[in-house]
């Protein structure tokens, strides 16, 4: 059968959630054999995330962890401050470790992870390239990091460098849309996870030197010559009219969910 693909999305509610959960669950319902792993930055699950995931159609996992206060960035902070998602992320691998623990069978320990955030834009073809994984695949992520593209270098099948525009001495200069680690590796290492106090831009380091070297990276994507994904960001809409609107007590219906 085919190897279950986890998918860890860490969410936070704010205007364009709903629409960012949509547009992530419409790509992953096309994709077989797949289990989402939604975390929310919250002290409770929320009525829109639980609603929303118990009509999606989608096998999941509704989790939550609220980010530390110290840790979570101000308004006004500037966005690579602080990396956002990182006790999410590690909520969701501490609910993979202890739930496939408990499940009985080889077949349990057969599996792919990848970290999903809920604003990129996924390529269905991604998925079939992740789902071969050993021990960690590797490919190009488009529109990030000040670039067209940042990519794992590959020469005779093999990840030698990496196309970066910033520190490529970093141990592993990847985006998190950029890498899936295998379930095998992730069970296998009980206590690798993501390090909140890592230095910007070291999170996906932070994970992956405990679990791998560069010479064992899986290049897919036809050798990292295809972008299958895309660090997108959202434009937070602006809402003047409502607000104005609001002061004569004609703001849009709060009942209406958006
Ligand atoms: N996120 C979160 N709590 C926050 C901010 C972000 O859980 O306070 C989530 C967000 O929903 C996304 C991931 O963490 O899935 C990465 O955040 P974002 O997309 O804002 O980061 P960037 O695009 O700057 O890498
Ligand atoms: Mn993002």
């Amino acid at each position: 059968s085919l190897p279950t693909i986890f998918v860890i999305t860490p969410t936070y509610v704010r205007l364009v959630q709903k629409a960012e959960l949509t547009r992530l669950s419409q790509t992953f319902l096309h994709v077989p054999q797949l289990h989402w792993i939604v975390v929310e930055d919250s002290l409770h699950k929320t009525p829109l995330v639980t609603n929303f995931l118990m009509k999606s159609g989608l096998t999941y996992t509704h989790l939550h962890v609220p980010t530390a206060k110290e840790r979570k960035l101000q308004e006004g902070d500037p966005s690579w401050l602080k990396p956002r998602g990182v006790e999410q992320r590690n909520e969701g691998l501490r609910w993979l470790r202890e739930d496939r623990r408990t499940q009985p069978g080889e077949d349990s320990h057969q599996g792919v992870v990848y970290f999903a955030d809920d604003d990129n834009t996924y390529s269905l073809q991604l998925f079939e390239e992740m789902r071969s994984t050993q021990r960690v695949s590797v490919w190009p992520v488009g529109l990030v990091g000040g670039m067209k593209f940042e990519s794992p270098v590959v020469e005779g099948g093999k990840v030698v460098r990496f196309h970066t525009g910033w520190r490529p001495s970093r141990p592993f200069p990847m985006d998190m849309a950029g890498f899936a680690v295998s379930l095998k590796l992730v069970l296998a290492n009980p206590d690798a996870c993501f390090d909140g106090e890592a230095p910007m831009g070291f999170l996906e380091s932070s994970l992956l030197k405990g679990l791998v070297t560069i010479d064992e990276l899986e290049p897919k994507a036809d050798n990292c010559t295809k972008v299958l994904v895309w660090h997108t960001r959202t434009e937070k809409p602006k809402m003047k009219r409502e607000e104005a609107l609001q002061v004569q007590g004609l703001g849009s219906d709060p009942a209406v969910e958006i």
